[in-house]
């Protein structure tokens, strides 16, 4: 699928080459990296331009400067954490594809790193300027965009340029592409798609393009309620999204007619009042007081959802199963996060709240494939293709 478009299909050597990462990084209020996850999943495509003596120019976000220099969105935390990592100098200009970065750009090397300032320090990167997008470009000859955290956005260094120069995906972009194409066109069954979080909105669309391609469904997290309301259950005080439930209700009925196994909580861990020091119990879907609200999915229902996890091929998971900000509330989360980990099947996860639940435990590195990219690899999974592949793969069609 993507044979034509990746940096294997460039003769690299001596090539000044465009690199977009996904750089955008959490930062602490002291501006240290407190997750470099981004950064160190970049290095295999930098590695492979060093090995071909490419010169290599990089440019990422970060954050939301809005079209403004501002200090504390600079680069130069992930400049530092990527010559850690390489071991090799890194430039990093004090602007984005202006007199800096062209200064340092014609005296590069085979080899060389030049790294350009945060991308949303010019108003062109979001509102994809031409004028911008002829700067940018004119930086590098061939452009390889390996952001997949961004590849839904039609942004300058996404859409802009890969219109304008020879283009291809990175490496990691690849990775990502083929682990998605896989899961969505041809995924090892029984495939097992569980989704939580907080608002059906976000997801349904998601769960909508997958009820004919999953073997079972499994819904956690507040949205469960809509679900359940929509089936006639009440649900105290849970959070329920009135206008969704006509929306579930349709999900519900295309899910029977399917044939797609269609799971919701047969139990809750419930409280009084949103907090971290409620008491809490353990209540069931059918008899659910009304003075209670559901934070986290009941003993029974993980039991259940794990052990679909267990027996799957293939586990997509995007979305907490409870309020895991709060321990009391998080064993949902935290238990399916150790089933996905003991899995020796194709597990994925998606999402940055899932993501950390993931990572606070310690498990990334059980999981057989973490996103970089939450947005877009939500858009895809609900069906739809992104403005950064189309871009690069227009040239080719
Ligand atoms: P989302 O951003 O849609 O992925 O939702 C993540 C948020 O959903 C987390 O902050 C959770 O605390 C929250 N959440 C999960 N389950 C519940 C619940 N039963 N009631 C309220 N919030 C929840």
């Amino acid at each position: 699928m993507f044979n034509k478009m990746t940096l294997r299909d460039y003769v690299l050597k001596g090539k000044k080459v465009l690199l977009r990462v996904d750089y955008n990084v959490p930062l602490n209020s002291n501006l240290k990296i407190t997750n470099d996850r981004r950064i160190r999943e970049s290095i295999p495509t930098i590695q492979y331009l060093l090995d071909q003596q490419a010169q290599i120019i990089i440019c990422s976000h970060l954050g939301r400067p809005e079209g403004k220099v501002m200090p504390e969105f600079s680069l130069a935390p992930v400049a530092e954490r990527l010559r850690e990592l390489i071991k090799k100098p890194v430039i990093l200009t004090n602007d984005v594809a202006d007199t800096d970065t062209f200064k340092f750009v014609r005296s590069m090397k085979d080899g060389d790193i030049v790294m350009m300032e945060n991308l949303r320090f010019d108003p062109g990167e979001e509102s994809n300027d031409p004028d911008f997008v002829r700067r940018l470009a004119s930086v590098g000859e061939i452009y390889c965009d390996d952001a997949f955290g961004a590849m839904h956005r039609e942004h300058a260094s996404v859409v802009g340029v890969a219109k304008v120069m020879p283009s291809c995906v990175g490496l990691l972009a690849e990775k990502e592409l083929k682990t998605f194409d896989k899961i969505l066109n041809d995924p090892a069954k029984p495939f097992v798609v569980l989704v939580g979080g907080s608002k059906v909105k976000d997801k349904i669309d998601l769960i909508d393009n997958l009820l004919d391609k999953a073997d079972t469904i499994m819904i956690g997290g507040a949205m469960a309620y809509t679900f359940l309301r929509a089936k006639g259950y009440n649900l105290g005080k849970s959070l329920v999204e009135k206008d969704k439930i006509p929306m579930a209700k349709q999900i519900l009925e295309k899910a029977e007619k399917l044939g797609t196994r269609f799971l919701l909580p047969v139990d809750h861990v419930a409280t009084t009042e949103f907090s971290f020091a409620a008491e809490s119990m353990v209540v069931s879907t059918d008899k659910f007081p009304r003075s209670l609200m559901g934070l986290d999915i009941g003993p029974k229902t993980l039991a259940i959802y794990k052990r679909f996890v267990s027996r799957a091929k293939t586990v997509f998971w995007n979305g907490p199963m409870g309020v895991f900000e709060f321990q009391k509330f998080a064993k949902g989360t935290n238990e399916i996060a150790k089933a996905m980990a003991k899995s020796p099947y194709m597990t994925i996860v998606g999402g940055g709240d899932t993501i950390s639940a993931v990572e606070g435990l310690e498990l990334q590195d059980k999981i057989k494939f973490i996103s970089t990219g939450g947005g877009a690899s939500l858009r895809l999974m609900e069906g739809k293709s992104l403005p950064g592949v189309e871009a690069v793969q227009d040239k080719f069609d």
